[in-house]
């Protein structure tokens, strides 16, 4: 197959069409053009991406400030629970009011718009075949883009056909739910501060090939590719989008010591300067500039925060003494933390979310094989982490709700926040 036959009907790339990695519906910013043609594409964005990013209406409909999505104006509707009057509602939500509940619309005969709920929840319907076949979707399409052959992923995709025309195209990759296994991973994704972005992560394993696909950074998912991957030819991609409008305020620099400056210089990847000025000029243009698309190792350093694990401190200890620190300062063991840091402190893109730590003498194994195996063994709980994701979006989301409020009414609300 060249490189100009559309990899779904197999005719010649006539007119190009831009096919967004993770659906432009969602925030989506990053495009490839050579995946398929215009009529594939526009079969797959109304079969596909259509009754996959519905799904995230919850969302979608409470971010304003989604940067280039071609459906700005409309803010879809969705369905969610909201308290009123000390009780619990199923209702329907639209630009984060309520707009409908039957329940309570049939007890208190009144228009229930006018009244005062409380927002506590969004529903996500993920348990259906359009949900699979979009993650599968946004795994291919970043294997395709970072050159992957088409003929190594083509067992995951169905595609029938009708009178010479294609009639259906089905994503149906294996699929892993993610569930953190590792303390430090369980501290990443529970206990630091709430930000919404898309993470990809393509990586071989031994014969396997794998794409890790984080959304909202709620929705985490192992898609396995293929299973015949060539050991020797081994693979690692990361792509990571963040989705909330950036904070281009002027930022507040605490520097006392040399070594301030070369930590922010780190961060807003800037040279370093000992003229605090000249600095500080630097680091203003650097903000500035800064595009939504991220270094997956940066967004999370910042996440966990320069002095979080306070290395310095670490470094001078002995073995057994930082071991006993980052278990009573933080619940962490040493291990899982230089799981992922390197000698420098630099976080690694080469094991995050692909590897973990098991057992008393920390072994390294496959996260998703991992994972997989203690699903089949009943050993660990996927609704418990699933749900401890959502409660954090869902306050996210809510908390944004209130933000809102307080803009009508004056500000009332916002010393809460
Ligand atoms: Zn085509």
């Amino acid at each position: 197959m060249s490189e100009m036959d559309c990899v779904y009907c197999g005719k010649v790339i006539t007119k190009r069409s831009k096919e967004h990695i993770v659906q432009n519906a969602l925030g989506g910013l990053y495009e490839s053009e050579e995946i398929c043609c215009e009529k594939c594409n526009n079969f797959l964005s109304k079969n596909v991406d259509a009754p996959f990013t519905k799904i995230f209406n919850p969302i979608i409909s409470r971010i304003d400030n989604f940067t280039k999505t071609n459906n700005k104006k409309s803010h879809p509707s969705c369905s969610g629970k909201a308290i009123y009057d000390n009780e619990i509602y199923d209702v329907v939500i639209k630009d984060g009011k309520v707009v409908s509940c039957i329940e309570l619309g049939r007890k208190l005969k009144c228009d229930i718009s006018k009244l005062k709920f409380e927002i506590v929840a969004y529903d996500f319907q993920i348990d259906n075949s359009s949900f699979k076949s979009g993650i599968g979707k946004i795994a291919f399409n970043f294997a395709m883009e970072k050159g992957i052959d088409y003929e190594i992923l083509s067992k995951g995709i169905s595609i029938k056909e009708k009178d010479g025309e294609v009639d259906s195209i089905l994503f149906s990759f294996p699929i892993i739910p993610f569930v953190a296994l590792n303390p430090m991973d369980d501290y990443i994704e529970l206990n630091t501060r709430m930000e919404l972005y898309h993470n990809l992560i393509l990586f071989s394993q031994d014969s396997n090939l794998w794409c890790y696909v984080d959304l909202f950074n709620t929705f985490q998912y192992y898609v396995i590719l293929s299973n015949e991957w060539d050991a020797k030819e081994p693979v690692l991609e990361t792509y990571l989008q963040l989705l909330q409008q950036i904070d281009r305020t002027k930022p507040e620099l605490y520097i006392r010591k040399p070594k301030h400056i070369l930590a922010y210089a780190m961060f807003f990847n800037v040279e370093p300067c000992m003229n605090l000025e000249e600095f500080k000029k630097r680091v203003e243009v650097a903000v500035q500039k800064e595009s939504l698309k991220k270094n997956m190792s940066d967004v999370l350093s910042a996440k966990l925060g320069y002095d979080y694990f306070n290395i310095d401190k670490i470094k001078d200890m002995k073995k057994e003494e930082a071991r006993l620190y980052l278990r009573n300062e933080k619940g962490l063991s040493l291990k899982s933390l230089l799981l992922y840091f390197d000698e420098e402190d630099k976080f690694k893109d080469s094991t995050f979310r692909q590897v973990t730590c098991v057992g008393d003498k920390y072994k390294i194994v496959s996260y998703p094989l991992l994972i997989n195996k203690l699903l089949k063994t009943g050993s660990i709980d996927v609704r418990e982490y699933t749900y401890k994701k959502f409660e954090r979006v869902n306050a996210f989301l809510a908390g944004i709700d209130r933000l809102n409020e307080g803009d009508d009414n004056d500000d009332k609300e916002q010393d809460e926040i």
